[in-house]
Protein backbone atom coordinates (compact mmCIF):
# COMPACT_ATOMS: atom_id res chain seq x y z
CA UNK A 1 0.00 0.00 0.00
CA UNK A 2 1.26 3.33 -1.13
CA UNK A 3 0.62 6.52 0.99
CA UNK A 4 0.47 9.87 -0.83
CA UNK A 5 1.03 13.08 0.99
CA UNK A 6 1.05 15.06 -2.05
CA UNK A 7 -1.32 15.79 -4.88
CA UNK A 8 2.01 15.33 -7.31
CA UNK A 9 2.57 11.95 -5.65
CA UNK A 10 -0.72 11.13 -5.92
CA UNK A 11 -0.99 11.88 -9.75
CA UNK A 12 1.98 9.77 -10.02
CA UNK A 13 0.92 6.79 -8.86
CA UNK A 14 -2.66 6.94 -9.73
CA UNK A 15 -1.79 6.94 -13.94
CA UNK A 16 0.01 3.94 -13.38
CA UNK A 17 -3.44 2.12 -12.16
CA UNK A 18 -5.10 0.44 -14.73
CA UNK A 19 -8.80 -1.08 -14.42
CA UNK A 20 -11.73 0.70 -12.67
CA UNK A 21 -10.86 2.57 -9.26
CA UNK A 22 -13.61 2.90 -6.44
CA UNK A 23 -12.56 5.80 -3.74
CA UNK A 24 -13.74 5.75 -0.46
CA UNK A 25 -13.11 9.91 1.28
CA UNK A 26 -13.38 9.71 4.32
CA UNK A 27 -12.13 11.61 7.33
CA UNK A 28 -10.04 9.32 9.26
CA UNK A 29 -10.87 7.74 12.68
CA UNK A 30 -11.98 4.95 10.79
CA UNK A 31 -14.52 2.04 11.93
CA UNK A 32 -16.34 -0.85 10.95
CA UNK A 33 -18.69 1.20 9.00
CA UNK A 34 -15.43 2.76 6.94
CA UNK A 35 -14.41 -0.74 6.55
CA UNK A 36 -18.04 -1.90 4.58
CA UNK A 37 -17.28 0.73 2.13
CA UNK A 38 -14.35 -0.38 1.56
CA UNK A 39 -15.25 -4.14 0.91
CA UNK A 40 -18.10 -2.89 -1.51
CA UNK A 41 -15.24 -0.74 -3.38
CA UNK A 42 -13.11 -4.34 -3.73
CA UNK A 43 -16.41 -6.01 -4.59
CA UNK A 44 -16.96 -3.68 -7.87
CA UNK A 45 -13.60 -2.40 -8.71
CA UNK A 46 -10.57 -3.34 -9.66
CA UNK A 47 -8.49 -0.93 -7.49
CA UNK A 48 -9.15 0.82 -3.87
CA UNK A 49 -8.11 4.14 -3.23
CA UNK A 50 -9.28 6.04 0.15
CA UNK A 51 -8.46 9.36 1.12
CA UNK A 52 -7.83 10.59 4.56
CA UNK A 53 -8.68 14.27 5.27
CA UNK A 54 -10.32 16.15 8.23
CA UNK A 55 -11.63 19.07 5.96
CA UNK A 56 -11.42 22.35 7.86
CA UNK A 57 -14.15 23.74 5.40
CA UNK A 58 -16.83 22.19 6.51
CA UNK A 59 -16.74 22.08 9.97
CA UNK A 60 -18.50 25.78 11.61
CA UNK A 61 -16.50 27.97 14.11
CA UNK A 62 -17.69 26.34 17.38
CA UNK A 63 -17.32 23.05 15.91
CA UNK A 64 -15.41 20.39 17.07
CA UNK A 65 -12.47 20.41 14.01
CA UNK A 66 -9.19 20.62 16.33
CA UNK A 67 -10.71 17.94 18.72
CA UNK A 68 -11.79 15.72 15.67
CA UNK A 69 -10.18 12.18 16.61
CA UNK A 70 -6.96 11.51 14.57
CA UNK A 71 -5.77 7.83 14.35
CA UNK A 72 -3.55 7.97 11.26
CA UNK A 73 -1.19 4.65 12.76
CA UNK A 74 -4.86 2.74 13.08
CA UNK A 75 -5.98 3.91 10.33
CA UNK A 76 -3.21 3.21 8.02
CA UNK A 77 -3.25 -0.65 9.60
CA UNK A 78 -7.30 -1.19 8.32
CA UNK A 79 -6.61 0.61 4.97
CA UNK A 80 -3.69 -1.67 4.62
CA UNK A 81 -5.98 -5.13 5.76
CA UNK A 82 -9.07 -3.87 3.68
CA UNK A 83 -6.76 -4.22 0.37
CA UNK A 84 -6.39 -0.29 -0.27
CA UNK A 85 -3.50 0.07 -3.09
CA UNK A 86 -3.19 3.97 -2.43
CA UNK A 87 -4.29 5.96 0.45
CA UNK A 88 -4.35 9.75 -0.13
CA UNK A 89 -3.36 11.42 3.12
CA UNK A 90 -2.46 15.02 2.42
CA UNK A 91 -2.46 18.13 4.82
CA UNK A 92 -4.68 20.76 4.06
CA UNK A 93 -2.33 23.71 2.96
CA UNK A 94 -1.63 20.69 0.27
CA UNK A 95 -5.56 20.82 -0.70
CA UNK A 96 -5.87 24.07 -0.15
CA UNK A 97 -2.75 26.36 -1.20
CA UNK A 98 -2.61 29.51 1.02
CA UNK A 99 -6.21 30.88 -0.06
CA UNK A 100 -9.17 29.07 -0.88
CA UNK A 101 -10.36 31.07 -4.32
CA UNK A 102 -12.81 29.31 -5.31
CA UNK A 103 -15.94 28.87 -2.98
CA UNK A 104 -18.93 26.57 -3.89
CA UNK A 105 -22.92 27.80 -3.06
CA UNK A 106 -25.08 24.81 -2.91
CA UNK A 107 -29.08 25.02 -3.46
CA UNK A 108 -31.65 23.81 -1.36
CA UNK A 109 -31.21 20.86 -0.11
CA UNK A 110 -28.39 22.03 1.30
CA UNK A 111 -30.40 24.50 3.57
CA UNK A 112 -32.68 21.91 5.23
CA UNK A 113 -31.60 19.00 7.84
CA UNK A 114 -28.16 19.79 8.47
CA UNK A 115 -26.87 22.53 6.47
CA UNK A 116 -29.55 24.60 8.35
CA UNK A 117 -27.82 24.08 11.70
CA UNK A 118 -24.25 23.75 10.16
CA UNK A 119 -24.25 26.41 7.70
CA UNK A 120 -21.41 25.96 5.29
CA UNK A 121 -21.31 22.91 5.96
CA UNK A 122 -22.23 20.61 2.74
CA UNK A 123 -20.46 23.68 0.39
CA UNK A 124 -17.14 22.90 2.33
CA UNK A 125 -17.72 18.81 1.34
CA UNK A 126 -18.81 19.77 -1.84
CA UNK A 127 -15.44 21.70 -2.72
CA UNK A 128 -13.39 19.10 -1.16
CA UNK A 129 -14.71 16.19 -2.50
CA UNK A 130 -14.30 18.38 -6.00
CA UNK A 131 -10.45 18.75 -5.19
CA UNK A 132 -10.89 15.04 -4.22
CA UNK A 133 -12.54 13.89 -7.55
CA UNK A 134 -10.33 15.99 -9.74
CA UNK A 135 -6.98 14.60 -8.16
CA UNK A 136 -7.91 10.97 -7.85
CA UNK A 137 -9.64 10.82 -10.76
CA UNK A 138 -11.72 7.48 -9.47
CA UNK A 139 -14.37 5.75 -11.48
CA UNK A 140 -16.41 4.82 -8.75
CA UNK A 141 -16.86 7.02 -5.55
CA UNK A 142 -18.56 5.05 -2.32
CA UNK A 143 -20.90 6.81 -0.07
CA UNK A 144 -22.25 5.72 3.04
CA UNK A 145 -26.17 6.35 3.67
CA UNK A 146 -25.41 7.29 7.23
CA UNK A 147 -24.90 10.83 5.71
CA UNK A 148 -28.09 10.75 3.56
CA UNK A 149 -27.94 14.31 2.73
CA UNK A 150 -25.09 14.25 1.99
CA UNK A 151 -25.29 11.37 -0.41
CA UNK A 152 -27.96 13.19 -1.76
CA UNK A 153 -25.66 16.53 -2.40
CA UNK A 154 -23.33 13.98 -3.76
CA UNK A 155 -24.92 12.55 -6.48
CA UNK A 156 -26.42 16.36 -7.65
CA UNK A 157 -22.45 17.57 -7.34
CA UNK A 158 -21.37 15.13 -10.07
CA UNK A 159 -24.37 15.04 -12.09
CA UNK A 160 -24.30 19.04 -12.27
CA UNK A 161 -20.44 19.34 -12.72
CA UNK A 162 -20.26 16.21 -15.16
CA UNK A 163 -17.90 14.19 -13.06
CA UNK A 164 -17.58 11.06 -14.36
CA UNK A 165 -17.80 9.52 -11.37
CA UNK A 166 -20.57 6.97 -10.78
CA UNK A 167 -21.57 7.16 -6.85
CA UNK A 168 -22.31 4.13 -4.76
CA UNK A 169 -24.55 3.92 -1.63
CA UNK A 170 -23.67 1.51 0.76
CA UNK A 171 -26.46 1.18 4.11
CA UNK A 172 -25.54 2.00 7.26
CA UNK A 173 -23.51 -0.06 9.46
CA UNK A 174 -24.78 -0.23 13.35
CA UNK A 175 -23.39 -1.76 16.59
CA UNK A 176 -25.28 -4.69 17.95
CA UNK A 177 -28.09 -2.31 19.94
CA UNK A 178 -28.51 -0.17 16.87
CA UNK A 179 -26.50 2.85 17.51
CA UNK A 180 -24.76 3.45 13.95
CA UNK A 181 -21.08 3.39 13.72
CA UNK A 182 -19.29 6.96 13.86
CA UNK A 183 -15.68 8.23 14.57
CA UNK A 184 -18.12 10.68 16.68
CA UNK A 185 -19.15 7.79 19.07
CA UNK A 186 -15.72 8.18 21.02
CA UNK A 187 -16.98 11.36 22.55
CA UNK A 188 -19.89 9.57 24.27
CA UNK A 189 -19.13 8.28 28.30
CA UNK A 190 -20.05 5.04 28.99
CA UNK A 191 -23.66 5.77 30.47
CA UNK A 192 -24.62 8.42 27.40
CA UNK A 193 -22.96 5.67 24.69
CA UNK A 194 -25.77 3.32 26.55
CA UNK A 195 -28.60 5.70 26.46
CA UNK A 196 -27.42 6.65 22.43
CA UNK A 197 -28.88 3.50 21.60
CA UNK A 198 -32.43 4.90 21.97
CA UNK A 199 -31.97 6.77 18.67
CA UNK A 200 -32.33 3.48 16.56
CA UNK A 201 -34.96 2.61 19.08
CA UNK A 202 -37.17 5.81 18.63
CA UNK A 203 -36.59 5.76 14.70
CA UNK A 204 -37.59 1.57 14.55
CA UNK A 205 -40.88 2.84 16.36
CA UNK A 206 -41.27 5.52 13.59
CA UNK A 207 -41.03 3.10 11.18
CA UNK A 208 -43.64 0.88 12.49
CA UNK A 209 -46.08 3.69 13.15
CA UNK A 210 -45.50 4.10 9.03
CA UNK A 211 -46.17 0.24 8.22
CA UNK A 212 -49.52 0.61 10.83
CA UNK A 213 -50.90 3.91 9.16
CA UNK A 214 -50.11 2.17 5.38
CA UNK A 215 -52.24 -1.30 6.79
CA UNK A 216 -55.12 0.73 7.96
CA UNK A 217 -54.93 3.03 5.04
CA UNK A 218 -54.56 6.04 7.55
CA UNK A 219 -53.13 9.56 5.95
CA UNK A 220 -51.35 10.23 9.21
CA UNK A 221 -50.01 13.76 9.57
CA UNK A 222 -45.75 13.62 9.64
CA UNK A 223 -45.84 16.27 12.05
CA UNK A 224 -47.78 14.66 14.80
CA UNK A 225 -45.43 10.96 14.43
CA UNK A 226 -42.13 14.02 14.91
CA UNK A 227 -43.30 14.85 17.65
CA UNK A 228 -44.01 11.46 19.44
CA UNK A 229 -40.69 10.71 18.27
CA UNK A 230 -39.20 14.00 20.19
CA UNK A 231 -41.36 12.81 22.92
CA UNK A 232 -39.71 9.65 23.30
CA UNK A 233 -36.21 10.49 22.89
CA UNK A 234 -36.44 13.32 25.47
CA UNK A 235 -38.11 10.69 27.90
CA UNK A 236 -35.38 7.88 26.97
CA UNK A 237 -32.35 10.62 27.30
CA UNK A 238 -33.55 13.76 29.26
CA UNK A 239 -30.05 15.52 28.66
CA UNK A 240 -30.41 15.47 24.56
CA UNK A 241 -30.85 18.02 22.64
CA UNK A 242 -32.76 17.82 19.61
CA UNK A 243 -31.41 19.35 16.43
CA UNK A 244 -33.79 17.72 14.44
CA UNK A 245 -36.28 15.15 14.01
CA UNK A 246 -37.93 15.22 10.67
CA UNK A 247 -39.51 12.78 7.96
CA UNK A 248 -38.93 13.47 4.33
CA UNK A 249 -39.10 12.63 0.87
CA UNK A 250 -36.49 9.43 -0.16
CA UNK A 251 -35.73 10.87 -2.96
CA UNK A 252 -36.33 14.63 -3.43
CA UNK A 253 -35.75 15.54 0.66
CA UNK A 254 -39.03 17.66 0.68
CA UNK A 255 -41.34 17.19 3.22
CA UNK A 256 -45.16 15.85 3.22
CA UNK A 257 -47.93 16.64 4.89
CA UNK A 258 -49.15 13.16 5.51
CA UNK A 259 -46.71 10.52 5.50
CA UNK A 260 -46.22 8.78 2.14
CA UNK A 261 -44.58 5.61 1.34
CA UNK A 262 -41.30 6.87 -0.24
CA UNK A 263 -39.92 8.48 3.07
CA UNK A 264 -37.39 8.69 5.81
CA UNK A 265 -36.96 10.01 8.94
CA UNK A 266 -33.96 11.99 9.62
CA UNK A 267 -32.41 12.67 13.33
CA UNK A 268 -29.69 14.96 14.24
CA UNK A 269 -29.31 14.63 18.01
CA UNK A 270 -26.59 16.29 20.57
CA UNK A 271 -25.76 13.27 23.49
CA UNK A 272 -23.23 14.81 25.72
CA UNK A 273 -20.33 16.43 23.62
CA UNK A 274 -21.76 14.10 20.52
CA UNK A 275 -23.81 15.35 17.67
CA UNK A 276 -24.99 12.19 16.60
CA UNK A 277 -27.17 11.71 13.14
CA UNK A 278 -29.13 8.81 12.08
CA UNK A 279 -31.84 8.17 9.65
CA UNK A 280 -33.89 5.33 8.00
CA UNK A 281 -36.18 3.85 5.37
CA UNK A 282 -39.75 4.28 6.60
CA UNK A 283 -41.18 2.43 2.85
CA UNK A 284 -39.45 1.47 -0.32
P1 LIG B 1 -16.55 10.27 7.64
O1 LIG B 1 -15.17 9.75 7.89
O2 LIG B 1 -17.39 10.32 8.88
O3 LIG B 1 -16.57 11.53 6.83
O4 LIG B 1 -17.26 9.17 6.74
C1 LIG B 1 -16.71 8.73 5.53
C2 LIG B 1 -17.71 7.88 4.81
O5 LIG B 1 -18.06 6.76 5.60
C3 LIG B 1 -19.02 8.61 4.49
O6 LIG B 1 -19.46 8.26 3.18
C4 LIG B 1 -19.95 8.10 5.54
O7 LIG B 1 -21.32 8.14 5.16
C5 LIG B 1 -19.48 6.67 5.68
N1 LIG B 1 -19.88 6.10 6.97
C6 LIG B 1 -19.64 6.63 8.20
N2 LIG B 1 -20.21 5.86 9.15
C7 LIG B 1 -20.84 4.84 8.50
C8 LIG B 1 -21.61 3.72 8.92
N3 LIG B 1 -21.87 3.49 10.21
N4 LIG B 1 -22.09 2.87 7.97
C9 LIG B 1 -21.83 3.10 6.66
N5 LIG B 1 -21.11 4.14 6.20
C10 LIG B 1 -20.61 5.00 7.10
Amino acid sequence: MLVAKTVAELRKIRRELIGKVAFVPTMGALHDGHLRLMEEAKKIADHLIVSIFVNPTQFGPNEDYSKYPRTEKEDLEMCEKAGAEIVFMPDAKEIYGSETFVKFRIDKISNILCGASRPGHFEGVAQVVSILFNTVHPDIAIFGEKDYQQLMIMRKLTENLHFPVKIHAVPTLREPDGLAKSSRNRYLSPEERKKAASIFKVMKYVKQRAEQSRFDRMAIPTENIENEAKSMIMKEIPEAKIDYIEIRHTDTLEKNQFLINKSRVFMAIHVGPARLIDNMPLGD
